[in-house]
């Protein structure tokens, strides 16, 4: 039996609907402009992917105000820019996109963020709320996307046997910390884990995030499981291609026609042996974006009037 495909669009379709509603209303009935200070650097990609954001934000009645930092920024200037958007009434979100420039140190920058306006679950706050299961932070989007495909899989998650590999301040601890909230026992995985694939072959619920393409190996996975991929990597490399899509004569024509491949950081042939699992593209990706700008609709609803 195939597994099951969970896709990220049409959880996101949902998303952005109740998030343009509840957007409209704060509008309608408060005045009030739901707005994301952005703060990217003016490096040319980092602005491409800033004016991506305001595009969707725009699509659902949020504003973005962008702040742009110079290449020779330093942390303190990054600092005063993001303490003086804090203080702003009419900003509610405060996001800062990573990479900023090499002479600031994002996660000083992130401290000056307060919890209420940390739409991205940047700082040491948003991430103590996470980790408590307390009330009053966000958690970053990318987890979040994480979680919420994990509550749409339909799988029973309290008491469940969930294993994260991979334990970053932007994916894998706070996925965890999720998970745990939600009444799965969970452990974390990291390089350092020994006798990684019998960790991994006892999961019930699977999530990946370390940055390896195609690493998770089909024989490590519990049959059945919910596999959640985080990962995403192109492959340009024809034969690469070939070995690790050997398995699907139908995808590896496609992928030769196009000449490149993307994947995740699970093996592509996980999916035969995985109950549920996230594909690469169209999972967990399309939805981050949708959840941030929950987080900021949420953030301008908690504003004070
Ligand atoms: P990261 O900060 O580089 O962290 C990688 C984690 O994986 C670390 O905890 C590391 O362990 C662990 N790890 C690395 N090699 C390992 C190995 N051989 N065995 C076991 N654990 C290993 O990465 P990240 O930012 O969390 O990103 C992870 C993945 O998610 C990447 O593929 C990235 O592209 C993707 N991502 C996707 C989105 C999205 O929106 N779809 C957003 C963010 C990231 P140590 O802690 O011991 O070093």
């Amino acid at each position: 039996m195939s597994a099951v495909k969970l896709l990220g669009e049409p959880i996101a379709a949902a998303v952005k609907e109740a998030v343009a509603a509840r957007a409209a209303a704060l509008r309608g009935k408060r005045g009030i402009a739901p707005t994301l200070g952005l703060v990217a650097s003016a490096d040319e990609s980092a602005q491409i992917y800033a004016k991506k954001i305001q595009k969707d934000a725009a699509a659902l009645g949020i504003e973005v105000a962008l702040s742009t930092l110079a290449s020779t920024a330093t942390t303190a200037h990054a600092v005063a820019l993001v303490s003086a958007l804090a203080r702003r009434s009419e900003i509610h979100g405060i996001l800062l996109q990573t990479p900023l420039p090499a002479g600031v140190d994002a996660a000083k920058v992130a401290e000056a963020i307060p919890a209420s306006k940390d739409v991205d679950g940047a700082s040491t706050a948003s991430a103590g709320f996470a980790a408590l299961g307390r009330a009053g932070g966000y958690f970053p989007a990318t987890a979040a996307s994480v979680l919420e495909l994990v509550k749409a899989s339909g799988v029973s998650v309290a008491g469940a046997r969930a294993l994260v590999l991979g334990r970053s301040a932007v994916v894998g601890r706070p996925a965890a910390f999720g998970l745990l909230s939600m009444d799965a026992t969970v452990t974390v995985a990291h390089s350092r884990t020994r006798e990684l694939a019998d960790r991994v072959r006892e999961a019930e619920i699977l999530v990946v995030a370390i940055g390896k393409p195609a690493f998770v190996q089909e024989a490590w996975v519990h049959p059945g499981a919910l596999v959640i991929d985080v990962g995403m990597h192109r492959i340009s490399d024809a034969a690469r291609a070939k070995e690790l899509y050997d398995f699907d004569a139908a995808r590896l024509a496609a992928i030769e026609a196009k000449g490149s491949a993307l994947v995740g950081d699970c093996h592509p042939a996980v999916e035969r042996v995985a109950g549920r699992f996230t594909p690469v593209p169209g999972g967990v990706g399309p939805l981050t974006s949708a959840l941030l700008l929950r987080h900021v609709v949420a953030a301008a609803e908690s504003s004070a009037p």
